[in-house]
């Protein structure tokens, strides 16, 4: 997947259900221009409010089976009961525009998506506690057989923590949205990221007459 010239990473958040990857992606999102959303495809019913090709791009289970088959997702995975995978297309269009992909997926999708792509950047939101989890997932509207399912998944998602690049404590909502700009910030500066502009300079530098 590694394609040379690309300004930016893929940036990936991941968290159990009710951790915050929803609102701090629309916080990044007006945060900085930089910072798209790659729209995911899923065979879930759409919510109220939602907006197909926006919010997701809604598809049939054959669609999506189709797509899987023909290569065109970057990773896929079957969470509560639905399919979700991301198209390959609209990461990379994201990447062409020199824009950072933020990528809202599960645990097992950001393992995927690091091995396809090792420069990208993966960062696991956690709520300060079990308490506030509950009750955000409540807030949100969620069915308390739902808040139990979500919370049984949150079990070996929050296993997974370990092998993320970061960790973010989502407390307080302005926080961990610039937390996560910052980490986008440093990244963009690491030496690997950048040895084309130190080429650059030596070229400049050893093909100077003196
Ligand atoms: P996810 O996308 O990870 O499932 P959401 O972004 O939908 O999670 O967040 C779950 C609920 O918690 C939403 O109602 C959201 O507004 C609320 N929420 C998330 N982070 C915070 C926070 N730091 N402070 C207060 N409410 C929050
Ligand atoms: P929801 O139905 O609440 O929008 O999402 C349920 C779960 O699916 C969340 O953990 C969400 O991050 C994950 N998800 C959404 N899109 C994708 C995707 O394209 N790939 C993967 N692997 N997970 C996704």
């Amino acid at each position: 997947m590694r394609k040379a010239g690309y300004k930016y990473f893929p940036m990936v958040l991941s968290a159990p259900s009710g951790g915050g990857k929803t609102v701090v992606r629309s916080g990044l999102l007006k945060l900085n221009k930089k910072f798209a959303f790659s729209v995911t495809c899923t065979t879930r019913p759409r919510r109220p409010g939602e907006k197909d090709g926006k919010d997701y791009y809604f598809v049939t289970e054959e669609r999506f089976l189709k797509l899987r088959a023909d290569g065109k997702l970057l990773e896929w995975a079957k969470v509560h009961g639905n399919y979700y995978g991301t198209p390959v297309k609209s990461v990379m269009a994201v990447l062409e525009q020199g824009r950072i992909p933020v990528m809202t997926i599960d645990v097992k999708g950001a393992r995927s998506v690091k091995k396809l792509f090792p420069e990208a950047v993966t960062v696991f939101l956690l709520p300060p506690d079990l308490k506030t989890l509950v009750q955000r997932l409540r807030g949100r509207g969620e069915a308390p057989e739902n808040v139990a399912v979500r919370l049984e998944t949150a079990r070996s998602e929050i296993k997974a923590a370990s092998s993320f690049d970061y960790l973010v404590i989502n407390d307080r909502l302005p926080e961990a949205i610039r937390e996560v700009a910052a980490i986008a910030e440093l990244e963009t500066l690491k030496t690997e990221r950048n040895l084309d502009k130190v080429k650059r300079f030596g070229s400049q530098l050893y093909g100077k007459v003196l």
